[in-house]
C-alpha cells in the first residue's frame, strides 16, 4: 500500500520538465530541504590524538571514513581508524551518534 504511494510520487516528479525551471524559487527551496543536514543523527568523532570531539553530518562522516578501519575487539577505547576532522590526522577515533 505504501509502496504504491511511493511509486506514484516518483512517477509524478519524473514528469516535471527539468530543462525549463518555471519556478526557480520553489525548486530551490525544495532542494535546500534535502541538502540540509538532519537535525538528529549527527555523528560525533572523538579523537584519541587531539582529544577533541567533533560533530559531523552523516555525509561528512562518510567522507572522513574513507578509508577507515573498525576494530572494536582490538581497540576498545577508540576502535575506528579514520581522519579526525579537528586535527586532520588519520588516527584512532571513537564514533558516536548524537540523537
Ligand atoms: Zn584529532
Amino acid at each position: 500500500m505504501s509502496e504504491d504511494g511511493f511509486d506514484r510520487l516518483r512517477r509524478r516528479s519524473a514528469d516535471v520538465p527539468v530543462d525549463r525551471p518555471r519556478d526557480p524559487q520553489g525548486r530551490r527551496s525544495l532542494f535546500s530541504v534535502s541538502e540540509q543536514p538532519a537535525a538528529v543523527g549527527a555523528v560525533t568523532v572523538s579523537c584519541s590524538s587531539c582529544g577533541l570531539t567533533s560533530v559531523a553530518t552523516p555525509r561528512q562522516a562518510l567522507r572522513l571514513a574513507v578509508p577507515s578501519l573498525h576494530l572494536p575487539l582490538v581497540k576498545r577505547g577508540h576502535p575506528s581508524w579514520m581522519r579526525c576532522p579537528a586535527c586532520g590526522a588519520r588516527t584512532w577515533v571513537r564514533l558516536g551518534l548524537r540523537l
